[in-house]
């Protein structure tokens, strides 16, 4: 019988990958069986699925921080999945895991993200009578959104990194084992979400003039260094270290470093996400997606027939506005609360 490229590959990872990675041959699997594909091991695949799909494209018009900027230069939603990407797969190879589960989980993580930001998935959470998480919505939109509703299909493995990537300002390294990433490539997807956000934040609040350079906490500074990369090379090699020194039990950071990690994302919160400038526009981007959501809610088949039948109207509704760009719902709601003005 002939060997595929896709067995030797699987071959390749058994020879060069730590005993602790996630080998993709022997992946826990998919809900519906899949024949395997002769090039791609399951895991490139599911990768490849998610580049695909429109939720991945429509990152590109989704806030970070700033809504709907019109810089050139302000990360988007879809930036910050790439460097977060870029950050996880250095460590993950440094580490001999498995690179291609890593950047499945990592390119899908925000696949849920709402429009605005954090400021849209609060008010969704506000607006939901079970609340809503962007990590969960990423999970629902690889299972049961993308591909007209018949979901990605995706390896139990990709799954559980997107489902536990997240715990917003709670704890950066998991203690409690439930809430663990099951491999160490989901663990390294989650640091490498706040290494990469935390420190592109911080550029980005700089380069709109809410803070300046001198204003980050000197601790912070001798011990990560003054410039964005400095930071970031300083924080990826502690991880790769401190991981390497506990025999990769699990994924870790030496306790001065996460210290000074936390505490540049406290710096953050105070600084810049509770300043004037972006609560502003916080309180904005609530009353566009309250408004469009209590719209939808009265005319549920206008806008959202498509969407899972069997579920709640509300959790429908909280679908279609996840789904939207900061740009799409802007427009929406120009189109739905604005008297139309009179033309020749
Ligand atoms: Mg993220």
């Amino acid at each position: 019988m002939t060997v595929t490229i896709r067995e030797k590959l699987e071959e390749v990872e058994r020879a060069i990958l730590s005993p602790k990675a996630a080998l993709s041959a022997a992946s826990a699997g998919r809900v519906r069986a899949e024949s395997p594909h002769p090039l791609r091991t399951a895991f490139q695949r599911d990768r490849d699925r998610i580049i695909h799909t429109k939720s991945f494209r429509r990152l590109k018009h989704k806030t970070q921080v700033f809504l709907a900027p019109f810089g050139d230069h302000f990360r988007t939603r879809l930036t910050h999945t790439l460097e977060v990407s870029q950050i996880a797969r250095t460590i993950a190879k440094a580490l001999r895991l498995n690179e291609d589960l890593t950047e499945a989980i990592a390119l899908g993580h925000d696949l849920g993200h709402t429009p605005f930001g954090h400021a849209g998935e609060d008010t969704l959470d506000a607006l939901l009578p079970e609340g809503f998480s962007h990590s969960e919505q990423s999970l629902r939109v690889v299972e049961k959104l993308e591909y007209e509703g018949k979901g990605l299909n995706l390896t139990a493995e990709v799954r559980d990194g997107i489902a536990r990537h997240s715990k917003g300002r709670g704890e950066i390294l998991e203690r409690d084992p439930a809430g663990l990433a099951k491999t160490l490539e989901g663990q390294i997807v989650r640091v490498s979400d706040v290494i990469a956000y935390v420190n592109h934040d911080i550029d980005d609040a700089i380069r709109a003039g809410i803070i300046k350079d001198e204003d980050v906490p000197a601790a912070i500074v001798r011990l990560l260094g003054k410039w964005h990369a400095s930071r970031i090379d300083r924080l990826v090699e502690d991880v790769v270290l401190s991981s390497l020194k506990n025999g990769l039990e699990r994924i870790a950071m030496s306790r001065e470093v996460l210290k000074s990690l936390v505490d540049l994302r406290e710096f953050l919160y105070e600084r810049v996400y509770s300043s004037p400038f972006a609560t502003d526009e916080v309180e904005k981007a609530k009353k566009i997606l309250t408004d469009i959501y209590r719209y939808v809610l009265a005319r549920p088949a206008e806008y959202i027939k498509s969407f899972p039948k069997g579920d709640a109207v509300e959790r429908r509704a909280a679908d279609f506005l996840a789904g939207m760009t900061d740009l799409y719902a802007l427009n929406l709601f120009e189109h739905l609360f604005f008297p139309r003005s009179w033309r020749s």
